[in-house]
């Protein structure tokens, strides 16, 4: 099935909901970064969270960023995404691995560690909200649900999966489930969906199924006035770094440094951190960068 991403809503507009499949994009930056199994669980998870989070937004070139800082062996990661369902991302040390859990999963809350997160909303008039939540667990999860509930004041309820096999990623979404202030108190409705979430084995399992996101909230909600809105939105990995972006970049170092890599490299190379895409600048592109610092 395509990456995609859709939304609805239900009991009387009262309940939100938001679900992606990321399972493509999940392997593209797998294969990108050179990424673990546990490294591809956590950046899955937060690229499928951030893509979730990106839909509620207006403008079409907003973006919302998590950055997840902690202590443990990953060193944290950056994901960055956006309402046209452009996301990229990438973990400080890719090729982490540890056992696992004992659950026997991926243990995405021991590589992550103890830290925090940080969300960056962009909406798209050039002011930036930024908040700060304490990482409840590492498991992303969890740690999003809790940023959701303290900084948006939204109860919502999150589950993300990444099933990684052999062969790469086999299934990698998940969905977001938020109740809004007039239905949160109807405590009989949190209730239930409470209870139906607890029942799903994880999100992974059903689209290996081969259940689509109609069908889980169908499963879900499909008695409580179930709306699922036409428009599917396709999600994918796209950097949107470019040659000229990343000579900009090597401009920065200045003449003499531009110089030195001509005499003694003949060249550069330049690695874009969000997609690990390779740029190389020849002797012709170095002098042209020389030549604009000194005119
Ligand atoms: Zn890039």
């Amino acid at each position: 099935m395509a990456d995609q991403l859709i939304r609805g809503t239900a009991a009387d507009n009262g309940i939100r909901l938001v679900g992606v499949i990321s399972t493509k994009l999940t392997e593209e930056a797998r294969q990108r970064h050179k990424l673990s199994y546990v490294a591809t669980a956590a950046l899955g998870r937060t690229m499928a969270s951030a893509l979730l989070l990106a839909s509620s937004l207006k403008k079409q070139d907003a973006r919302i960023n998590l950055r997840i800082k902690g202590d443990g062996p990953l060193g944290g990661l950056f994901v960055d995404a956006g309402p046209d369902g452009r996301v990229r991302g990438y973990v400080n040390n890719p090729g982490v691995e540890l056992p696992p859990n004992a659950k026997g999963k991926l243990d995405v809350g021991g590589a992550v560690g103890k830290g925090f997160l940080y969300a960056v909303k962009d909406l798209g008039y050039g002011h930036p909200y930024s908040s700060t939540v304490e990482l409840v667990s590492g498991e992303i999860g969890d740690d999003v649900t809790h940023y959701l509930s303290t900084s948006e004041q939204t109860p919502s309820a999150l589950m993300l999966g990444v099933f990684v096999g052999a062969d790469g990623v086999a299934a990698a979404g998940g969905i977001l489930l938020q109740v809004l202030p007039k239905a949160a108190r109807d405590e009989s409705l949190v209730a239930k969906l409470e209870s139906r979430l607890g029942e799903l084995s994880g999100f992974t399992p059903l689209l290996r199924q081969g259940k689509s996101l109609q069908d889980i909230f169908q499963d879900l909600l499909g008695d409580e006035g179930l709306e699922i809105f036409p428009e599917t939105q396709l999600v994918r990995f796209d950097c949107g770094c470019t040659f000229d972006r990343m000579m900009g970049a090597l401009k920065l170092l200045g003449q003499d440094e531009l110089k030195d890599m001509i005499e003694t490299d003949g060249g550069a190379e330049a690695t874009c951190n969000f997609c690990n895409e390779v740029y190389h600048a020849d002797v012709d592109h170095l002098s042209r960068l020389i030549e604009e610092l000194g005119a």
